[in-house]
């Protein structure tokens, strides 16, 4: 039987994509995103460097540039479903183009939408146990490994004390080679000859562009940092950005590991005793909860849900924010992780929600904006991941549809979960004068700003209470509105 061309777009690199591993594959390198949108250097220079590496890596690959994709689509091919309601639209509208049922993710869209349909509530944690359930991963028959679903309890300690760094060994660096080499000089010239624009700085490849690269870190991740990934995982510290998190959403999102593989190494690690269960459980929450939950609800609810903006948030984002200008900050927490993620384009999961989207929401700055933001200065952004995770849960515009109460936090939670404050002009306790730390006052004058729409929210009420007794909101008010959007 003849297999057909299978087109990839540039995060459908593995070889879960295809049907068969000799099928014939297009890729299509295309100008055109890099002139609509800023991305950050290292963002454009992993998606190119994979995609180029891909065309290497296979006997019948056809890589094509072009300015536009339909340039590229000389002759009919498969797709797999893309993942953006843009490309899906523009996929459909192509004759020559036959699309197959989505791959990428553990859970199939039929079975989110059976089990979403009708629930009052999308939480998590319910999606969360079916997919376990249905997909046998972490069970001992009917029953959680251990006896429990939920070990947040345990994986959420402050970093240890006294540390400055957790005590695991860091991910292997990757070996860049002639085909960097060639993209570092396209995008040198894109940016210097044709005016297309980057942000953050350019630096060595922190992040696997081959299935080889990506399987590497994955083993290295199980072998090494997996047994201390857990208690920590909510942790910051200044000098270890890194922490025990996995560095692999990257490849996962670029399609170079099946999540499936990802989960099931991370299980055989706690059922051959090299790994505690509570780290394991945390570390298959992320994947086959939340990121399979994530890219659901991205096509479960409607297209205007990308625009929605409950708290009516109207301000700009600043240009120190926009370009990444981390010099520019005093706020020891935001100066690090904005710095970050201008050297790295990546920070993990608590600097991403609880200092630069905490920051974001309690500003006001305009959700659709930060989203934006996100997914083009990460190296793992993606449409479909900043609908729910900036949209609904760092920026609450949803109104709580996937979360039951704003991640807003001041400094007190930043001081308990870091190591930043110490060394902070800003004090975390104080909420007025010059050393009020930005976190604080933001959170309590980010309470007064929505105090109405928020009322009716339970899990809020002992916050307003302790906002009503603040003896000193109106001049904390009145200093957070001279603040507004300056660096803090
Ligand atoms: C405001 C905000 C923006 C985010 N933007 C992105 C993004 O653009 N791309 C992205 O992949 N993740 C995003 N996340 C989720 C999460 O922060 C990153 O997946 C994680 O930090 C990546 O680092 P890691 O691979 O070391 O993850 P680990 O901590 O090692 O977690 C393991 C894996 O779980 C998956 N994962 C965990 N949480 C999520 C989540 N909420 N949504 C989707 N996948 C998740 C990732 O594949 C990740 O590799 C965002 C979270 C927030 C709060
Ligand atoms: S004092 Fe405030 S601004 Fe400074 S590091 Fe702590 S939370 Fe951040």
């Amino acid at each position: 039987m003849r297999v057909e061309r299978r087109w990839l777009f540039a995060d459908q690199l593995g070889p879960h994509f295809l049907d068969a591993p000799d099928q014939p594959v297009l890729l299509v390198e295309s100008k055109a995103v890099f002139r609509r949108r800023v991305f950050h250097r290292q963002k454009a220079h992993l998606v190119l460097s994979a995609l180029r590496h891909r065309e290497a890596a296979g006997d019948d690959v056809r890589l094509v540039r072009s300015e536009t994709y339909a340039e590229a689509l000389t002759e009919p091919v498969s797709v797999c479903h893309p993942t953006s309601r843009a490309a899906r639209a523009f996929v459909q509208r192509l004759d020559t183009v036959e699309m197959r049922p989505p791959r990428g993710f553990v859970t199939a869209p039929g079975d989110f939408v059976a089990w979403a349909d009708g629930r009052k509530h999308l939480r998590l944690e319910d999606f969360y146990r079916f997919a376990r359930r249905q997909h046998d991963v972490l069970m001992d028959g009917d029953e959680p490994a251990g006896g429990h679903w939920n070990y947040d309890a345990e994986n959420r300690e402050p970093p240890p004390r006294g540390a400055r760094t957790l005590d695991v060994p860091p991910p292997p660096p990757i070996r860049e080679d002639a085909i960097d080499d060639e993209v570092r000089a396209d995008l040198d010239r894109w940016q210097h000859d044709e005016g297309i624009e980057f942000v953050g700085n350019d630096g060595p490849r922190l992040f696997p562009a081959t299935r080889t690269e990506a399987l590497a870190r994955l083993r290295h991740f199980v072998e090494h940092r997996l047994p201390a990934f857990g208690p920590h995982e909510d942790a910051m510290l200044a000098n270890d950005p890194l922490m025990a998190h996995s560095l692999l959403s990257a490849a996962i999102n670029l399609g170079l590991l099946d999540p499936r593989e990802v989960v099931d190494r991370a299980e055989q690690a706690y059922r051959s005793g090299a790994a505690p269960l509570a780290g394991v459980e945390g570390f298959t929450r992320q994947i086959l909860g939340w990121r399979d939950f994530v890219w659901h609800l991205y096509w479960y609810f409607e297209p205007r849900y990308r625009t929605a903006n409950a708290l009516d948030a109207r301000r700009a984002l600043p240009a120190w924010f926009a370009s990444l200008d981390a010099d520019a900050v005093e706020a020891r927490c935001l100066s690090d992780v904005l710095a970050g993620v201008r050297d790295r384009g990546w920070v993990h999961h608590i600097p991403r929600l609880m200092v630069l989207g905490n920051y974001a929401m309690q500003r006001g700055w305009r959700p659709g904006a930060v989203a934006d933001w996100f997914h083009r200065c990460f190296v793992d952004g993606y449409e479909w991941v900043m609908t729910a995770n900036v949209i609904g849960m760092s920026q609450f515009a949803d109104g709580g549809r996937m979360s039951t109460k704003p991640y807003a936090a001041g400094g007190a939670y930043i001081n308990r979960m870091s190591d930043y404050c110490g060394g902070c002009r800003y004090d975390p306790k104080h909420r007025t004068g010059d050393d009020a730390c930005p976190y604080t006052a933001g959170y309590w004058s980010f309470l007064a700003r929505h105090e109405d729409t928020l009322e009716g929210n339970h899990r809020m009420r002992r916050p307003l209470r302790g906002l009503r007794r603040l003896d000193d909101l109106d001049a904390l008010v009145e200093q957070e509105e001279a603040r507004g959007s300056r660096a803090p």
